[in-house]
């Protein structure tokens, strides 16, 4: 009689399932993680089907399930969204499998955490050391060991010696929870009536079955305080929720304000958790211990026990496309996966994503709306310096209009924000005799001055070369200018004009880690600096009641790179920087140094007519057939060698399949035509909003001819980055 079989996913990059025979001993359902023989290794997989009709003739070249983890299965919706995931973005089943099984099986034992307790007689030699742990005791409470050297300030050596003497005991703690159950009662703020309102909706929503909502409000309006509302009634009804954050930057402040809603901190999920508190944490979620996560966007793929709400704070957010392995788009999937589970998804934004304000004027997602800040503050007032009528001086960046508003704004103690999009001194560097200029020597980019840490660097592969002395190419001395401004030479700029000013730089190549970033914000937010000089990092998410005045140095950055997203995200990035101006109190005003103060991006932001800007742009993205009113996706052929790579990269445009909905346009070289020592093209897909692009892909891939060796081809459904 032959046994029974089932076919098993492993998380490496394979689509299939493969077949495995069950042993008589073993109790297995589809979803049981479990441990196979794969080649010469053992793998953990996941129990995907039941195999009714095993090809009788392979019976014999099955091996055995190894055995079964003692760990939850996979829940049916969590296996689904496995397979949609990767039929959606054509990576194979088993990668997107992987992001669920983080769950680092291969730690071994927990170590015990031990506690200590004053139980004996003083010792016998009493020193200063010793008497702090006897007095950080003598209330004869439980602690670990570390926590007690910790807070009396001792070495571990120290209770070690109480213990041997007998004065302390020692007892096994039970582990540390990875988050305590959250409170929906603990301190409910007074909301305003337009917050009352939209909390109302939300919540009734949140005990309900698949919906989308955007909660869209101006920044400053209150939008976490009034999800939050949904999140409580979540916790209320014992369901779990999951908060999905565009960057573990935002996190670590959200966490502290979560306590101060629900009393305690929510579980994380980011990149830089530990190995052990992610076993904890993902044990923790699959058994239900969890409540709430917070999370970047891998927390989507975690094995959760009941979920019932996912929220998606700053929807917009360009981070949440993963652009490396699996790609795919958080916000996307995070609806795909509401629908599965027949859960709601709240959308959280300011200036939308232009396929959520389409989804909405559709009528497929719900608009709940904040009109105003609170407190009653009002949006800053923008204007437009035309740099073409202003000249900053030459070798400057900063207008005279500008820099009055800013010494005014400090004179009256108010913070000033000057915000310009570029990392290091200066974007690139070129010999003022014979006008070499400095380039990566594997990518097709040009070396960054990095002043601070004194070399030239590049941006895509972090090649580092020291200031040179003479030009490599007709060895002139100090013949070297620097072109452009970054942040560290803005910093120059304004020292020389604020001489008194106490100035603070943030860019995420200075900030030594979250820790010390967290503790500059809260210097920021103290009033402890005037001028503020940001990058990207200063323009999400922060509250700084001081500040009230934004120069925005370079606006028309980012306009012109031939993405089509380019004025989408101009008009976001821009509105939310302005948007850090005025929160508190006083008036706040944003000014744009722009060359084309007639851009329908500037001209948004300047009349305050976020809507203007929209109408617009979905006319031209409609007439463009670009998303949300048609699909695209990106495919990339790289390779060292730039003659193979052409002639792999024609021969596969040409097995494309013919269909009269679909265009193929290239092989063109990429705007970023080298990366890494490989050389790119990029072929682009377009077709219409309602087609199947993913299964003409695979009929594409089935088709085409493989990628061997060094040749690679990257598939990006969807595409977001264009470079
Ligand atoms: P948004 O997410 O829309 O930018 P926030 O939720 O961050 O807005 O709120 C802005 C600020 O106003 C925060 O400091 C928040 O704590 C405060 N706030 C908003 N609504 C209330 C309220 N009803 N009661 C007390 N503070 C509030
Ligand atoms: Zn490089």
């Amino acid at each position: 009689m032959s046994r029974r079989v089932v076919d098993v996913l492993v998380p490496v990059a394979l689509d299939r399932a493969y077949s495995y025979r069950v042993p008589k001993t073993l109790q297995l359902a589809p979803g049981d993680i479990v441990s196979v023989p794969l080649g010469a290794r053992e793998a953990t997989a996941v129990v995907w089907a039941e195999n009714p009709k095993p090809n009788p003739r392979l019976d014999n070249r099955l091996k055995d399930v190894e055995e079964k983890l003692e760990l939850p299965p996979l829940r049916p919706e969590l296996r689904n969204f496995v397979d949609w995931v990767a039929n959606y973005t054509i990576a194979s089943r088993g990668m997107v499998l992987r992001m669920c099984l983080r769950m680092g099986e291969h730690l071994g034992e927990e170590r015990e955490r031990v506690g200590v307790r004053l139980v004996g007689p003083a010792p016998q030699r009493m020193t200063a050391a010793r008497q702090r742990v006897l007095s950080l005791l003598a209330d004869k409470m439980l602690r670990s060991k570390g926590e007690a050297a910790r807070e009396a300030g001792v070495s571990a050596g120290v209770i070690d010696g109480l213990i041997d003497e007998g004065t302390l005991e020692t007892l096994v703690l039970p582990p540390e929870a990875v988050a305590e159950p959250p409170d929906p009662d603990f301190a409910q703020p007074d909301l305003t009536a337009d917050q009352s309102a939209a909390a109302a909706e939300l919540k009734a929503i949140a005990g309900g079955s698949y919906s989308v909502t955007l909660l869209d409000g101006v920044t400053g309006s209150g939008k976490t305080e009034v999800y939050f509302e949904a999140v409580a009634d979540t916790i209320r009804s014992r369901r779990q929720s999951l908060i999905l954050m565009p960057e573990i930057a935002l996190t670590a402040r959200f966490l502290d304000r979560f306590a101060a809603r629900f009393g305690v901190h929510p579980a994380e999920w980011h990149s830089e958790l530990s190995p052990r508190r992610r076993a904890r944490t993902w044990r923790a979620v699959a058994d239900g211990e969890v409540s709430v996560v917070v999370g970047a966007r891998s927390a989507l793929f975690l094995p959760y026990a009941d979920l019932g709400l996912i929220v998606v704070d700053e929807e917009h957010d360009a981070a949440y496309k993963q652009e490396d392995g699996v790609r795919y788009h958080a916000r996307d999937m995070a609806v795909v996966r509401g629908h599965i589970a027949h859960i709601p998804v709240v959308l959280s934004s300011a200036t939308p994503s232009l396929e959520t304000e389409v989804n909405v004027r559709r009528g497929r997602y719900r608009r709940l709306v904040l009109p105003e800040r609170f407190g009653g503050q009002r949006m800053p007032s923008v204007e437009a310096i035309d740099l073409r009528r202003e000249r900053p001086p030459p070798g400057r960046f900063i207008a005279p209009t500008l820099a009055g508003a800013v010494q005014t704004a400090i004179e009256r103690g108010e913070q000033a924000l000057f915000f310009l999009n570029r990392r290091g001194y200066a974007p690139l560097t070129l010999c003022r005799a014979c006008g070499f200029r400095f380039s990566c020597p594997s990518c097709d980019a040009w070396l960054v001055d990095h002043r601070f840490r004194r070399q030239l660097v590049c941006h895509h592969c972090g090649f580092a070369m020291p200031h040179p002395v003479e030009c490599p190419n007709c060895q002139a001395a100090n013949s070297f200018a620097a072109i452009g401004p970054g942040v560290e030479r803005l910093e120059e700029e304004v020292r020389a004009l604020f001489p008194q000013a106490r100035i603070l730089v943030l860019s995420s190549d200075l900030v030594a880690t979250m820790e010390r970033l967290r503790e500059e914000l809260d210097d920021v937010a103290a009033g402890r600096f005037d001028i503020v000089i940001g990058t990207q990092l200063v323009a999400k998410g922060h509250h700084f009641p001081k500040l009230n005045l934004v120069g925005i140095v370079d606006a028309d950055l980012g306009l012109n790179n031939g993405d089509p997203r380019a004025a989408e995200r101009t008009f976001q990035l821009l509105h939310q920087v302005v948007g850090r101006a005025g929160r508190d109190a006083g008036i706040g005003r944003g000014y744009l140094q722009t060359h084309q103060p007639e851009h329908p991006v500037m001209r948004a932001l300047i009349a305050q007519d976020r809507e203007a800007f929209y109408d617009a742009e979905i006319a031209a993205r409609e007439s463009a057939h670009y998303p949300p009113f048609g699909r695209l996706a990106s495919l990339v052929v790289s390779g060292p060698d730039k003659h193979d790579t052409q002639i792999f990269a024609r021969l596969f445009a040409r097995s494309a399949p013919q269909h009269d909905d679909v265009r193929v346009l290239g092989p063109a070289d990429a705007p970023l035509s080298l990366v890494r020592g490989r050389h790119r093209l990029r072929l682009l897909v377009k077709a219409p909003r309602a087609f199947d692009l993913s299964a003409y892909l695979r009929d594409w891939l089935a088709a085409a001819p493989k990628a061997k060796g060094s040749i690679k081809l990257d598939i990006d459904v969807d595409p977001q980055s264009f470079l």
